[in-house]
């Protein structure tokens, strides 16, 4: 079964298949530090460790290219524990049991790790390697990168000597990438002031749809429809035939584009007609405006049992003023790099009347 060791390039699959037999999952990480360690001595490499749980080999240029500019090789130490339910296995204390299906290595019933143990085998490829010519190397493994970057947080400025580094965290095989995105969440909280719900009132259900989503920073050029920024759209519309909102809710985690929202409204019983029509307006325009990005698309009108409480017509009009005029989705490209998004905005969750 364990016939990983054996894959070729074997320089990096030994180290690999050595990886998978020692647990280190986040927080779980001194067998695996001690490994590295006793690599380093057992190839008389020089090491050091630091308060946080790093680990730093380094290895002299080979001979000629002393002058070379130093190259930091990085990855991290630890895993992410998951497996199946029906899976028995202690992440802290047993070997991921990895196997070849076809053209994939894989685990039984659990993550394999090769996130990062891929990038650790290469490192230590390069290390244990007696052929390869190269400038002075540093290979960096980072403690807990999974569950908030615990490492690379806590490295001492000034503790490495090379000049370029090289992450070796990644999820493509054959690709360099030459930057980085960096994110803020930012988290709006405001009150409201509610008011009773006054009898005439119909309550219904407003719903989008059948939206595609997708991840916020891989997806979010491709112009997809995010179901918190298209329902405020017609809830300010509606807003002009009385419509009062009791509850909304859309989207799920800040880096999702959100698939779906819902919003409980109260419709005045004269306005029916007239909201029914501005809705379909706005179903056959969406539809029409996102006909080739989303094409299952759907706005929806349906019964709902009646709230008590409806938010006040001032702070009702502030807040969907205030989420309809956000921008959201792709806002610059990259004026370098062609077809590469340089600023960004998602959306992710809208929630009203959770507390
Ligand atoms: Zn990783």
């Amino acid at each position: 079964m364990s016939a990983i060791h054996e894959l070729q390039p074997h320089a990096l699959w030994q180290h690999f298949s050595a990886i998978c037999d020692i647990p280190h999952p986040s927080f779980h990480e001194e067998q695996i530090r001690e490994h590295l360690i006793g690599f380093a001595k057992e190839h008389n490499l020089e090491w050091q460790s630091d308060a946080v749980g790093n680990v730093i080999i380094r290895k002299n240029a080979t001979p000629g290219m002393e002058n070379r500019a130093g190259v930091i090789l990085q990855g991290h130490m630890d895993m992410v524990p998951q497996k199946n339910n029906d899976t028995v296995h202690d992440f802290p204390t047993d070997p991921i049991k990895a196997y070849i299906d076809g053209d994939w290595v894989t685990a039984e019933g659990t993550t394999l790790g090769a996130d990062n143990g891929i990038g650790m085998a290469a490192a230590l490829a390069v290390l244990a390697s007696k052929d390869l010519q190269h400038g002075p190397v540093e290979a960096l493994f980072t403690a807990t990168e999974e569950t908030g970057m615990i490492g690379a947080q806590g490295l001492q400025q000034g503790i490495l000597e090379g000049k370029i580094l090289l992450n070796l965290d990644t999820e493509d095989e054959g690709e360099l990438y030459i930057g980085c995105a960096g994110g803020t969440r930012i988290e709006i909280n405001g009150d409201y002031s509610t008011e009773s719900a006054q009898d005439g009132l119909v309550f219904k259900t407003l719903y989008i749809s059948g939206l595609k989503g997708g991840h916020s920073g891989c997806d979010i050029h491709l112009g997809r429809g995010n179901a918190i920024k298209l329902l405020i759209r017609a809830l300010h519309r509606l807003e002009a035939e009385g419509v009062r909102i009791a509850s909304l809710n859309g989207g799920s985690l800040a880096n999702a584009i959100p698939r779906e929202a819902s919003a409980t409204i109260a419709i005045p019983e004269s306005s029916l007609v007239a909201c029914n029509n501005i809705i379909d307006q706005c179903s056959n325009e969406l539809t029409a405006e996102l006909a080739v990005v989303e094409p299952n698309l759907k706005l929806t009108l349906s019964d709902s049992v009646p709230a008590a409480e409806l938010m006040s017509v001032q702070d009702q009009n502030k807040w969907v003023a205030a989420v309809d005029a956000c921008p959201n989705g792709a806002q610059r490209m990259s004026d370098s790099i062609e077809g590469v998004v340089e600023t960004s905005l998602n959306m992710g969750v809208l929630t009203i009347n959770e507390w």
